[in-house]
């Protein structure tokens, strides 16, 4: 198997370009052989596993070629192997998934019952997604050189973390790796050097991480090659940051004192290394943002940036108009694909257009299948959960090399940290091949039908939250005759808007307290993602139910069937995304409200609350 590129370098005796090479070259090898690999890769996990739980119950008995393994083994989704997590993270440390001690749960995005997923990790797979971070930027020195000779402004942030019964870590996978060794005590590269210093990115309280990133990314503005955040949420967040506090940013550069209110001491220290009284600065800055139009903000105040690295395929997409606007048309670029569960792949042409964006996997993060998708008039999936899978389905499954142009899979893996085809729920598509690897469009996560951030919601969940929240409408003889959902991401943070048509049969009116309490009632049943959204992160806004003039969704109907649905055919859809039916649907609205506090969040599962 082709070696991972090691970094051993020190910066006297750095030497980019044979870095660089080896990167590429790794690429190459991996995507050459990209059968080899996986063969590879998969029985190397089946060999060092061969003794664990879950594969001798299923009969593996410590066979590690493909076809056995595809025969015997089963397809699965997380519920299926629940009971097992739920042993390991309540204390039972025996070879139940891995022979390698589970080191830390990572939670997912994803969830279960209303819970984020756990997902098993162990010590090495940090090594693995530091080479798929490593070879980020070699691929993208080919397009945009010099980057070297500046720096990045990131945005980098943890969330909290909670402690399973059994006393493992759980926490987001981007918190355990900016925690790791791997990114604190980086050596020395170029390529690493971000205006943030660590203990910014590090301090679990989200203002002052964000207030002091923003202020080092601003005294250090004409260093700055490429600015960034992880999804294009999160980096339009930061600007919104900006314009609240930008006259608070300016006086600390005036003066080159730190706000009070920023009282972490180490954050104090490492930011006092960087600030320094700069009146020209700070004079530059406030023109520059009390003028009226943000428009451009990001190349105004950091002229050297060459393009933004964010996240903006799937539903990120929603966020391209703004950061075009901010960024004055800077080239908008998304560099890799990974999860909790697994790091994917990476896009070898990272300045295409957003709408093009392929993700090439690296054949040696995991053994990869896939499993062809049907749509049903065009549709994904219903409102069904994904259901276990037949004989028959089980072996329409392919590997890496056998997908077809074109064709569009749901994405399983097998993971050296104990997830044996495990589907991840994401859909793609094959647009390419780099030499014999495929390179796929992410076409969607299956069933979500709203989503601001991170959070996903599918439209099980936001049916739940509907009827829960219609209880409400019961003592004034009202229901709800029909529903819809919008993500709207026209304010900062976006929210989620419900439109709501109902039947009033009586005769006292329903108080807007009422409709409050709907929305409230709402979000306290979403899942908990996005309830830390909403509580912790401040990344969503409160949901908002918008009552709609009666005859409304009859309208909406007669505009689908004008656009070509079949009238016999025809569902509501619970979620609207084309602007011409928010449009419809906005121009009926008679009154809106919304949640009048924050839903209840607390870290770690809901059952684990009383440890
Ligand atoms: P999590 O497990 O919370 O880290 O979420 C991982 C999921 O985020 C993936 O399975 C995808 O659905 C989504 N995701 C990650 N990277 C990308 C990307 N580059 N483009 C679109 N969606 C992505």
């Amino acid at each position: 198997m082709p070696e991972a590129p090691k970094n051993t370098l020190k910066p006297s005796d750095y030497n980019l370009a044979e870095k660089n090479k080896r990167s590429l070259q790794f690429i190459e090898d991996v995507t050459s052989n990209s059968d080899e690999v996986q063969k590879r890769v998969l029985e190397e996990i089946l060999s060092r596993n061969a003794h664990v739980e879950y594969l001798q119950r299923h009969g593996l008995n410590g066979q590690t070629n493909r076809e056995t393994f595809k025969k015997v083994m089963p397809v699965i989704t997380y519920d299926d192997i629940q009971t097992d997590i739920n042993r390991i993270a309540n204390g039972d440390a025996s070879p139940i998934l891995c022979s390698n001690p589970i080191s830390e749960f990572l939670t997912s995005s994803g969830t279960s019952g209303g819970e984020r997923k756990l997902m098993p990790t162990i010590e090495e797979e940090l090594g693995r997604r530091s080479l798929l971070y490593s070879l980020l930027m070699p691929v993208m020195s080919q397009f945009v050189p010099g980057l070297e000779k500046g720096k990045g402004m990131y945005f980098l942030f943890i969330k909290s973390e909670a402690k399973t019964p059994g006393g493992l870590v759980a926490r987001p996978v981007l918190t355990s790796y900016y925690k790791s060794t791997h990114f604190k005590d980086r050596p020395y590269d170029p390529y690493t050097n971000y205006t943030s210093p660590n203990e910014t990115i590090l301090c679990p309280d989200s203002y002052q991480s964000m207030y002091s990133q923003m202020l080092c990314g601003l005294c250090q503005h004409e260093e700055v090659l490429r600015v960034g955040a992880v999804f294009a949420s999160g980096f339009i967040r930061a600007i919104r940051f900006l314009e609240k506090y930008w006259k608070f940013l300016a006086n600390d550069i005036r003066t080159g004192m730190i706000d009070p209110q920023i009282t972490d001491p180490s954050i104090r220290d490492a930011v006092m290394k960087i600030l320094k009284p700069d009146a020209k600065l700070a004079d530059f800055i406030e023109a520059e943002c009390s003028k009226e139009s943000w428009q451009g903000i990001i190349t105004r105040l950091w002229p050297n940036t060459k393009y933004v690295d964010v996240i903006v395929t799937g539903t990120m997409s929603q966020y391209i108009p703004t950061l075009d606007y901010y960024s004055n048309g800077l080239p908008l670029v998304c560099t890799m694909y990974a999860s909790s569960e697994c790091y994917f792949g990476v896009n070898l042409n990272p300045i295409c257009k957003p709408s093009e964006v392929s993700y090439t996997l690296i054949p040696t993060m995991a053994y990869f299948e896939f499993l062809p998708v049907h749509r049903n008039n065009g549709v994904i999936n219903s409102v069904s959960r994904p259901k276990s899978l037949n004989e028959k389905e089980q072996q329409e499954l392919v590997d890496l090399v056998d997908v077809k142009l074109d064709q569009e899979y749901e994405l399983v893996v097998t993971t050296y940290a104990g997830l044996y085809r495990y589907r991840v729920g994401d859909v793609l598509r094959v647009v390419g091949f780099k030499n014999k690897a495929p390179q796929f469009s992410f076409i969607c996560r299956k069933n979500v039908v709203l989503s601001i951030d991170s959070d996903k919601t599918d439209e099980v969940e936001l049916q739940s939250a509907v009827k829960n929240a219609v209880n409400h409408l019961i003592p004034f003889d009202a229901t709800l005759a029909e529903y819809t959902s919008y993500a709207d991401t026209t304010t900062v943070p976006g929210h989620y808007v419900l439109f709501w048509e109902l039947s009033l049969n009586g005769t006292t009116p329903v108080p807007p307290s009422v409709y409050e309490d709907c929305c409230l009632t709402m979000e306290e049943s979403l899942n908990s993602v996005y309830r830390q959204g909403r509580v912790s992160d401040k990344s969503i806004g409160a949901l908002e139910i918008k009552i709609v003039e009666p005859g409304t969704f009859d309208k909406l109907m007669d505009y689908a069937i004008s656009l070509g649905a079949s009238i016999n055919q025809y569902k509501t859809p619970r979620c609207v995304k084309f602007a011409p039916i928010v449009e419809l649907l906005n121009s009926r609205v008679v009154s809106s409200y919304t949640s009048p506090k924050c839903p209840k969040w607390v870290p770690g599962h809901k059952q684990w609350s009383k440890n």
